[in-house]
């Protein structure tokens, strides 16, 4: 069997096949093969409706081989219709239907919530595969966890990041305010720096700004320089386009300087009262924290975000509680993996 294993995030696509490998049953390694896709990852910005893109998935797909021959199954950060396999992400303006659109012509096809993919490849590969509890603590643009027992995924699909966290806070994406994504996300860091500009419209100097902007120049390949940002439409659209990386560059270069500090030192307590809550709740022994926002800022966001929590202990959990390991992982390829190996739980099920 062929088993191609897909990546489905809000702006980005990514298909590879992988080759799982089983000794005595138990899964050993799983080798990840060739791109299913000519380029490294499909931008979902550039297709105009869900039949455009499902064209071109089934082209590819089609490479290796017939329906009897491909398993396909995707990892969706989104919502998922578990009859059709339609998807809706945050980021992208139409239902991603491809998956059941191969389904509807003969593939057997899966689709996944992505944290529970991840969990699944997280807790039989690699650090996880010698613990029995493993929970994964995803910190990207959003956030979510997951929790696996012998390698089986027991929280199905949380939105862990949409919990009140504090009474009177920022307004959260998802209607409600005062969440938790706010503080332990890059969205959520991203959205705390709006804030401030939103209510300090006089400060078009600002290193946020500069790092958004460098940005800006890359993607519309021009060179404009900070002055462009006393026309107040262009700083608006600058300020609008801030993400969580911004924020910390900034951080990085200008450690002592507002918001930045502030915002840094609230998303590492909330990144740290999330690792007391999955201790609290599910006593893993391991926790691997994953996602760029924290693997990527790790001095200054994840191991500080750790301390805090062991050095507090007490605080955050009952004492009687054995302290996990905690680790992080930089894996962008744990979502097509897991992905597979869902589908081939899946189809030894039936
Ligand atoms: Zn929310």
């Amino acid at each position: 069997m062929i088993y191609l294993g897909f990546d489905i995030g809000g702006t980005k696509i990514r298909g590879y096949r992988v080759i799982p490998s089983y000794r005595k049953g138990r899964l050993v390694r799983a080798d990840l093969d060739e791109n299913v896709f000519s380029e490294p990852e499909l931008k979902t910005r550039n297709f105009q409706n869900p039949k455009e893109l499902s064209e071109l998935v089934y082209k590819a797909v089609k490479r290796f081989g017939s329906p009897k021959k491909v398993v396909v199954s995707g990892a969706i950060a989104g919502v998922i219709n578990p009859e059709t396999l339609d998807a809706v992400c945050a980021n992208v303006h139409f239902p991603l239907t491809f998956l059941g659109d191969l389904k509807n012509m003969g593939y057997r096809s899966f689709a996944f919530n992505d944290l529970f993919a991840n969990g699944t490849a997280l807790s039989r590969l690699g650090p996880g595969r010698n613990y029995s509890v493993v929970a994964v603590q995803n910190i990207g643009s959003g956030n979510n966890i997951a929790c696996a027992r012998n390698g089986v995924v027991f929280t199905r699909g949380t939105e862990a990041g949409h919990q009140a966290y504090i009474d009177s806070g920022v307004s959260c994406g998802c209607g409600g305010s005062g969440h938790l994504e706010t503080y332990a996300s890059g969205n959520g860091a991203a959205l705390l720096a709006l804030t401030y500009f939103k209510t300090h419209p006089g400060d078009r100097k600002h290193p946020i700004l500069e790092e958004a902007l460098k940005e800006w120049n890359l993607e519309n390949r021009k060179r404009t320089g900070m002055e462009k940002l006393n026309n107040d439409s262009f700083w608006r659209e600058i300020v609008f386009s801030i993400q969580g990386r911004h924020v910390m560059a900034a951080y990085s270069k200008f450690p002592e300087q507002n918001p930045q500090k502030e915002i840094r030192r609230l998303e590492r307590n909330g990144i740290a009262y999330q690792l007391g809550q999955i201790t609290g709740l599910h006593q893993p022994e391991l926790i691997i924290m994953r996602g760029s926002f924290v693997t990527e800022n790790w001095t200054n966001l994840g191991k500080p975000a750790v301390q805090r929590f062991l050095s507090n202990y007490e605080r955050f959990v009952h004492p009687a509680i054995e302290r996990p390991k905690i680790e992080r992982k930089k894996v962008k390829k744990d979502g097509v993996i897991g992905a597979v190996l869902c589908a081939i739980d899946e189809i030894r099920q039936e």
